[in-house]
């Protein structure tokens, strides 16, 4: 065989096939034989193809890049891919939130902006998105929550009846709804938008002090949105148009960055700052907190394959190294839980050892058999152990990124601060934030939305909803809705 021959295909046994194109039949025209096991093989594996798509997050695509430190942060952490010089390998996911896997990526619906950085310390992963906050603050809402963003249970439909109903009894969502509703709430690219933590993190640095933080992955392409017009055309001539955007920018050579800062709160101010710094509804003024530059994130390769290293990659918040730890942000702590156990229900046990997932350090856990383990164990395979297995090194690793807390078993919403409201942040990003042409879309935004299916009464607490985040705002938007502004 000389190199321009093509090779010869093989079943999934690498024995060489007959036919590409001929099933074995008796005589030409007769039945087909069961022994024919290689049309069976591609049968079978066709049937299996598809695996459940995530359950929010499923219409995404992603790229791999890497992060470089640009500034020296080492007094607020001691983890490796944050020290100055540092070089990361990276993976990125984009994503909408409600739509199914062939969605149109322009749907308004906040992006997902999922980081994996293969450290030297273990995997680090960020499950961020392209906004600072979220509609909901306590994880027992999350589930309802996204409920009443995908379809109801008889006709099968998406319906804004169910997201207003949900949305005006759960008045913590205005701050996020006020920003969905928004410019930003449907990006011209993914590259056109930022990423956030949302979630307040804690930093430990080699002393051994605390710090919270909150990521801010900045786009250095500059922030572009689309109208509702336009990303109403593009659904239907594109769906696909942000994944087609990423892949042609990066396969002809325009590769995206980020600039990555944070928002750094010394330990102690938490316990009186005037908002509750770990209410994922709220943002950290940057007047408070002003972004630290960290480093730049730069996106350079597309996958060659996209079920292996898009589609099966597993995001978890709690794959945190050394001097990163969580905040007792209710909705972090219960994702902490959340994204590794969707992952085992979606691709198994042993997902971390599918190579996007792998990490790129040496792995000694205990963790043995399991449907589709491929990494062998050795033995010992238990610990304690006296014959050399693997030992915590308790000295340089135990719990650094800790807090302490007390009280009696509750359930109920966080103790109140001085400025935490529902209405507060929302209103002051409709007066403050927006311009009088961003503010004409927000009002012409939302009565599209308002017109489309709200029945009463869900219909007259959206306007109060929006009175209350701004009293100019919601009038302009119950004139809208009833009399065409
Ligand atoms: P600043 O004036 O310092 O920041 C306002 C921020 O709003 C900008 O930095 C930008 O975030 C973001 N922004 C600008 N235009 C829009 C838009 N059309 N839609 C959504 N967000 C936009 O004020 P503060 O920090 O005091 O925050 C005031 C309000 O701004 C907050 O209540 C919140 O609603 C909003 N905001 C604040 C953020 C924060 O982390 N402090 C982040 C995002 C929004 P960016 O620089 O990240 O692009």
């Amino acid at each position: 065989m000389t190199d321009t021959q093509p090779r010869p295909t093989t079943t999934d046994a690498g024995i060489p096939v007959a036919s590409d194109e001929h099933s074995l039949t008796v005589g030409p025209n007769g039945p087909i034989l069961l022994q024919d096991h290689y049309l069976i093989e591609q049968m079978a594996q066709f049937n299996r193809e598809r695996i459940a798509e995530r359950q929010p997050h499923a219409k995404g695509g992603g790229a791999f890049g890497r992060f470089e430190v640009t500034n020296d942060v080492s007094a607020y952490t001691k983890a490796a891919v944050f020290q100055p010089g540092a070089k990361t390998d990276m993976l990125i996911r984009f994503s909408t939130v409600a739509g199914e896997r062939g969605s149109p990526d322009t749907w308004r619906d906040p992006r997902g902006f999922a980081v994996k950085f293969y450290t030297s310390e273990g995997n680090y992963d960020m499950v961020g998105n392209n906004t600072p906050v979220f509609f909901v603050r306590d994880p027992m809402k999350f589930q309802h929550f996204i409920r009443s963003q995908k379809r109801r249970a008889d006709t099968n439909l998406r319906d804004h009846d169910m997201q207003w109903d949900f949305w005006t009894l759960s008045p913590e969502s205005a701050h996020q709804v006020t920003w969905l509703m928004g410019d930003r709430g449907i990006p011209k690219t993914w590259r056109n938008m930022n990423g956030y933590s949302s979630h307040t993190y804690m930093w430990v640095n080699a002393q051994g002090e605390r710090f919270w933080v909150k990521y801010h992955f900045k786009t250095d392409q500059g922030i572009d949105f689309l109208t509702q017009d336009e990303a109403d055309r593009l659904a239907g001539a594109d769906g696909d148009y942000h994944q087609r955007d990423l892949y042609n920018a990066i396969e002809g050579g325009d590769y995206p960055s980020w600039t990555l800062y944070m928002q750094i709160m010394p330990f102690e101010d938490a316990k009186t700052y005037r908002f509750n710094p770990f209410d994922l509804t709220k943002v950290w003024p940057h007047s408070d907190y002003p972004l630290i530059e960290v480093g730049r994130m730069t996106l350079d390769r597309t996958p060659t394959d996209y079920h292996t290293e898009i589609e099966q990659a597993a995001f978890e918040p709690n794959n945190l190294v050394p001097g990163i730890g969580p905040s007792p942000d209710k909705m972090l702590l219960a994702r902490v839980f959340s994204y590794a156990d969707a992952h085992r229900a979606r691709l198994g046990v042993n997902y971390k050892q599918i190579p996007v997932n792998a990490a790129k350090v040496p792995v000694h856990s205990y963790s043995k058999d399991g449907a589709m383990r491929v990494e062998k164990v050795s033995d010992p395979v238990y610990a304690p152990n006296s014959y050399g297995g693997p030992q915590a090194d308790t000295a340089r690793y135990g719990e650094s990124a800790v807090w302490y807390t007390d009280g009696e078993m509750v359930r109920t919403a966080y103790t109140l601060r001085e400025q935490d409201d529902d209405w507060g942040q929302a209103g002051t990003m409709v007066r403050e934030v927006l311009n009088d042409e961003q503010r004409s879309r927000l009002v012409s935004n939302v009565a599209g939305h308002l017109s489309k299916g709200v029945s009463e009464p869900i219909l007259q607490r959206a306007f109060e909803y929006w009175r209350n985040i701004d009293k100019d705002l919601g009038d302009r938007i119950v004139d809208a809705v009833r009399n065409g502004g």
